[in-house]
């Protein structure tokens, strides 16, 4: 009998044993790597939350930049001034669902569809659907609306 086939004799007459020392040593060790890991949380916990804002931080670094971005080509391609007076300064221009259910779709859409919505739709429908407002424009526009008889 040479070696491999006396440890493979071995093996098969001691499986149970083998095997079950094997499945302790592993629990030991997860075990320990467990209480290690337990272990570093605990004093190490203003790390841990530091290295995650970081992280979140970041992301929301990354959603603001899309979000910058995608509302920079919307508008454009709405035409980059108010639809009313033609103020141009995009810091106060907003985008104004011209049949005034704007609000709803709000609620409903979130800013990511509704810019990538905008920035699909053919001419015509985009036309007949959203505009750019001023803040001022689009304020005038609450009222009036509001005043309306029903
Ligand atoms: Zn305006």
């Amino acid at each position: 009998m040479n070696q491999a086939e006396y440890f493979k004799q071995y093996y098969e007459e001691n499986k149970n044993e083998i095997n079950q020392k094997c499945r302790d040593y592993y629990n030991e060790q997860k075990a320990k790597v467990l209480k290690k890991q337990a272990e570093y949380r605990l004093f190490n916990w203003h790390k841990i939350k530091e290295k995650n804002l970081h992280y979140y931080d970041k992301v929301r670094e990354k959603w603001a930049k899309e979000r910058w971005d995608l509302r920079q080509k919307v508008l454009e391609r709405l035409g980059n001034k108010c639809s009313r007076c033609g103020f141009d300064d995009w810091r106060t221009l907003q985008i104004d669902h011209v049949k005034n259910d704007g609000y709803i779709e709000r609620k409903q859409l979130h800013w990511r569809k509704l810019y990538n919505l905008i920035l699909s739709l053919p001419e015509d429908e985009l036309k007949k659907n959203y505009q750019l407002l001023c803040a001022n424009c689009n304020w005038i526009k609450k009222y009036e609306e509001a005043s309306k008889p029903f």
